[in-house]
């Protein structure tokens, strides 16, 4: 496919205004010009076209994710590919929605710097190995396609990464666990991190829940918790 063009955006853009989705597509074309690939194409238009990131954001990439995914999942018991294919491209999907996630949550914020790629890869790895238990559960046939759809759509909601994203960088080392990472729900509560930092430098995290989303017990309780206060010298010492 492509050039995209205004009428014709890469998905991701189809809702944005026009001068975000003018920014998007030029910056897109730019890659594919240069022999660039679809999916670099696409990270290009979300870099270029960064705003101050949405929830809705979030949102759609998750739900487009969790979709091709699930896809992966109809493709294997349908027989279209075997269980190895099947692990290896859903490997490739959560690598690029993850970069996808980390783009659009810093937004305008910063540029990438390694120490996020770093993180990104730690957080995949640990995904990579829940997912080797996923394809034993369902090429052992120990799992129905139903469950298996639900599980796969999980996988596209990777709400620590967007959180961590969207704080400073030394915040996910402070709070050793993020929203998302616990959620009974998956990280379907949707939960968010807002940061204080005091004259002293010491720093204050608020864990808020979302008003409208249902809550599972352990993200209510890291709300109840919260505000989490850090002393200036751990905020020093995190990394
Ligand atoms: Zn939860």
């Amino acid at each position: 496919m492509s050039p995209w063009t205004m009428t014709n955006p890469p998905s991701v853009a189809k809702n944005w205004s026009e001068d975000r989705k003018r920014k998007c597509v030029s910056a897109a074309n730019a890659v594919l010009r240069e022999s660039g690939s679809d999916r670099e194409a696409i990270f290009a238009c979300i870099h270029n076209a960064r705003v101050k990131q949405t929830e809705e954001e979030y949102e759609t990439l998750s739900e487009a994710a969790a979709q091709t995914l699930q896809g992966l999942v109809e493709a294997y018991y349908d027989g279209e590919i075997d269980e190895d294919e099947f692990e290896e491209k859903f490997q490739d999907e959560l690598r690029s929605h993850y970069t996808l996630i980390m783009l659009a949550s810093l937004g305008k914020s910063r540029e990438v710097t390694p120490e996020d790629i770093v993180w990104i890869n730690e957080r995949l790895n640990q995904q990579f190995d829940y997912l080797k238990s996923f394809v034993e559960d369902i090429s052992t046939g120990r799992m129905t396609q139903q469950r298996a759809l639900w599980r796969a759509g999980l996988y596209g909601y990777p709400r620590a990464a967007w959180v961590n994203f969207s704080v400073p960088p030394n915040v996910a080392d402070l709070m050793g666990v993020l929203p998302g990472d616990d959620c009974l729900g998956g990280g379907q509560c949707k939960c968010v991190l807002n940061i204080e930092q005091d004259d002293e430098g010491g720093m204050y995290v608020y864990w808020i829940l979302d008003p409208i989303a249902d809550h599972c017990a352990v993200c209510v309780a890291h709300a109840l918790e919260s505000p989490y206060y850090f002393t200036p010298e751990e905020v020093a010492d995190s990394v």
